[in-house]
């Protein structure tokens, strides 16, 4: 049983990948860590559970990745899908940091295998961990334990006491032998985003948010990072941004996880509930565009839009839990999406008539394209004319949102007065805005929290030490 009369040096809040990234290091260099997990233990490791890769820079093909990606060229993708919005300083670290992870995250027993193929084309930048999130969790508890490292489950943490910028205690929901406060030197907050909040998500869009679904853990109601906000630490990051997908309209408003998301958008057009056509479906390589269409769905009328295919396309995507509804016309599948038919049929009549010939190949940005229709589809455009008609119906499928804490090169979080707190550390999504402004590129969640939580832990622990 945790002691919790004792002073730990290093109090990790979370038990995700920044978290458990940051407990091992803080114990490898030598602090005793007690981490602080909300979830039960089936449910331990919030939205990681649900990842299945890390994007890091290699100057070489490994056994698992096709071949090199350098710092720079992570650099330039990472200017790409923020338009310019990072910490160029913070940003530029983690890269170079992230091509040591590769290893050290093996050193900790977690396991590559090689990429999933189908429309993620990532085979060359992202590293998956074999067995998925779960399995590289498993991993790196197993590790924590064998290391010593103390952690306690259904450990919600509902109080922090902080004074001038100095971590003093936490508060725990639920009394561990009659105790409920947690003494520590140091503190590492890695307690996610607000996205499961739904409440705190309406200040910054309304009604809307009642329409969203959240792809991960309820847990991470971004409380700690409340707490942190009101006791004196500097925000980063707009609230309204962050990582959001298309998701099926049918999947649990919490912790569908990766089987309800579609990757099948650039295989045919996406309308909303007027059956209009409203962005260029075939913009970019889908990795670099996935995550622009939760925001896109989430500004049209009653946040609800339907990707249509047809029978061609049906087997060129990875499956998802939800079957594709079918019609075997147009007007008979607008029926069973509740669509307006004679919408629906001009919409598609007008699509087919602006596809020109090309040679389609969904892994290079190929030829295939409209001409003479608003919006265009600029790649993989062909037409939708081949029964039985499908479609996906999706909305905002939140992942995680990006405004957090400021923190600096050793994960230290700034106060408002622009100085580093004496013992408050922070990793992963709870400080993700200071790299991501906007925008995202597939598997940089999983880099920040590693290099973050490893930075945190072996300072927290340096900290706590001296
Ligand atoms: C479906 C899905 C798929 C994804 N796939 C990928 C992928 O392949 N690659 C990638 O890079 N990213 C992916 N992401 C994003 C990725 O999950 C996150 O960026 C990353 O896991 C964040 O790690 P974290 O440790 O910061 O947060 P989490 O793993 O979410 O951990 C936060 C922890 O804090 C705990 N917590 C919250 N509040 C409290 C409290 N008050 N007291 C105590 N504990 C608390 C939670 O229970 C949870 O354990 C995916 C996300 C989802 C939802």
């Amino acid at each position: 049983m945790v002691d919790l009369t004792r002073r730990f040096d290093v109090l990790v809040i979370g038990g995700g990948n920044a978290a458990l990234c940051a407990a091992i290091s803080a114990r490898r260099a030598g602090a005793s860590v007690l981490v602080l997990e909300g979830a039960p233990k089936f449910y331990r490791g919030g939205n990681t559970r649900h990842t299945r890769n890390m994007r890091c820079a290699h100057d070489a093909a490994t056994e698992i990745l096709t071949g090199p990606y350098t710092e720079e060229e992570f650099w330039n993708d990472l200017l790409l899908v923020t338009g310019g919005q990072t910490d160029e300083e913070l940003a530029k670290f983690m890269i170079r940091e992230s091509k040591d992870i590769l290893n050290w995250i093996v050193e900790q027993g977690v396991r590559w295998q090689p990429s999933l193929g189908g429309t993620l084309s990532l085979g060359r930048t992202n590293s998956f961990f074999l067995g998925g999130g779960r399995a590289m969790l498993n991993a790196l508890y197993l590790t924590a334990d064998a290391l010593g490292v103390d952690v306690l489950y259904d450990a919600e943490v509902v109080d922090l006491r902080i004074e001038h910028g100095m971590f003093l205690s936490a508060e725990l929901k639920r009394p561990v032998n009659g105790k409920t406060e947690v003494r520590a030197s140091t503190l590492v907050a890695a307690a996610g985003g607000f996205e499961a909040n739904i409440e705190w998500l309406r200040e910054y869009w309304g009604e809307a948010a009642d329409n969203f679904l959240i792809r991960g853990t309820p847990h991470n109601r971004g409380s700690i990072l409340k707490m942190l906000l009101a006791r004196g630490v500097q925000d980063v990051g707009d609230p309204t941004q962050c990582h959001a997908v298309a998701i099926d309209a049918r999947a649990p408003k919490f912790d569908g996880g990766i089987i309800t998301r579609h990757d099948s958008v650039v295989f045919g057009i996406v309308v909303n509930k007027l059956a209009q056509r409203f962005y260029d479906e075939g913009e970019d390589i889908w990795p670099k565009r996935y995550a622009i269409w939760g925001r896109l769905v989430a500004s049209q009328p009653d946040q609800i839009a339907h990707i249509i295919f047809d029978a061609t396309v049906v087997t060129s995507f990875m499956p998802t839990l939800f079957p594709p509804i079918a019609g075997q016309t147009i007007a008979e599948l607008a029926g069973r999406l509740e669509l307006d038919p004679a919408a629906l049929e001009k919409t598609i009549t007008e699509f087919n008539a602006a596809v020109r010939p090309g040679t389609f190949d969904h892994t290079i940005l190929d030829d295939c394209r409209t001409e003479g229709i608003t919006p265009p589809k600029t790649h993989w455009a062909r037409k939708i004319e081949t029964p039985p008609y499908l479609a996906y119906p999706v909305r905002p499928g939140i992942t995680f949102t990006y405004l957090g804490t400021r923190v600096n090169r050793q994960a230290r979080m700034l106060m408002k007065d622009g100085k580093p707190s004496a013992n408050m550390f922070a990793a992963g999504e709870i400080m993700a805005g200071n790299v991501l402004g906007k925008g995202y590129a597939a598997g940089i969640g999983m880099t920040i929290g590693s290099v973050f939580g490893r930075v945190a832990g072996r300072e927290a622990a340096k900290h706590a030490r001296n």
